[in-house]
């Protein structure tokens, strides 16, 4: 299966009562190849009349947050929990998750990212459930054989401007956190040959 199978998939998807009230689906956005793959909660207004995640004023900040460590948007996955906005932004419904959760599993499976990381708590409870955000943000933790990384939505920073230090803090820590799930997955290298000593070199 392929992101744009997924993405035909999601658009023809009736899965959940989701389906009746949406206008585009959003299914999420970025190459099969990225590294990083964000997850966010669910399409807000300007996601649902667009049919592109994060695209409004918390998507405004999350390109502010992506640029605080050199990245661009076409270098990381974004995608969300369910792929249809809820009516007036309320919050998903544990039913309308499980149902939509073939299609990020399905996402996940294709891209393989080094990092996943949670925007927000629906997206951090379908990897951590029971956790509390504000104890485990900011903490790389394993999770089925991929670093997860839990992070604020940008969104609460926008109601709670105290948090908007607290994304950037975290987000400071991913580069890091990037450089070590790389290193521990990549295929351990044969140790280098000792130098050669002082007196041989000298032929
Ligand atoms: N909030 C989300 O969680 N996802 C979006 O795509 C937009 C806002
Ligand atoms: Fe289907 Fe997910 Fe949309 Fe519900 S939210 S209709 S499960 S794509």
């Amino acid at each position: 299966m392929s992101l744009e199978e997924v993405a035909r998939a999601v658009a023809g998807c009736v899965a959940c009562p989701l389906a009746q009230t949406r206008l585009k689906t959003v299914p999420g956005d970025g190459p099969a190849t990225a590294e990083i793959m964000f997850i966010g909660e669910a399409p807000g207004y300007h996601e649902n009349q667009q049919g592109r995640p994060f695209v409004g004023p918390a998507g405004q900040l999350l390109d502010e947050l992506l640029a605080s460590i050199g990245l661009k948007r076409p270098d990381v996955f974004i995608a969300n929990v369910v792929k249809c906005r809820p009516p007036s932004n309320r919050d998903p419904q544990p039913e309308e998750i499980a149902a939509c959760s073939e299609y990020l599993d399905a996402q996940i499976k294709i891209i393989g990212p080094k990092v996943i990381v949670t925007l927000g708590r629906y997206s951090m409870a379908r990897f951590f459930p029971g956790e509390s955000i504000s104890k485990i943000h900011g903490v790389a933790r394993q999770r089925d054989g991929v670093t997860c990384f839990a992070m604020y939505h940008p969104a609460a920073a926008l109601h709670q401007p105290a948090l908007r230090q607290t994304l950037f803090r975290d987000m400071a820590k991913l580069p890091d956190i990037v450089a070590k799930a790389k290193a521990a997955d990549a295929p351990a290298e044969p140790p280098a040959p000792p130098d050669m000593p002082e007196q041989l070199s000298l032929f």
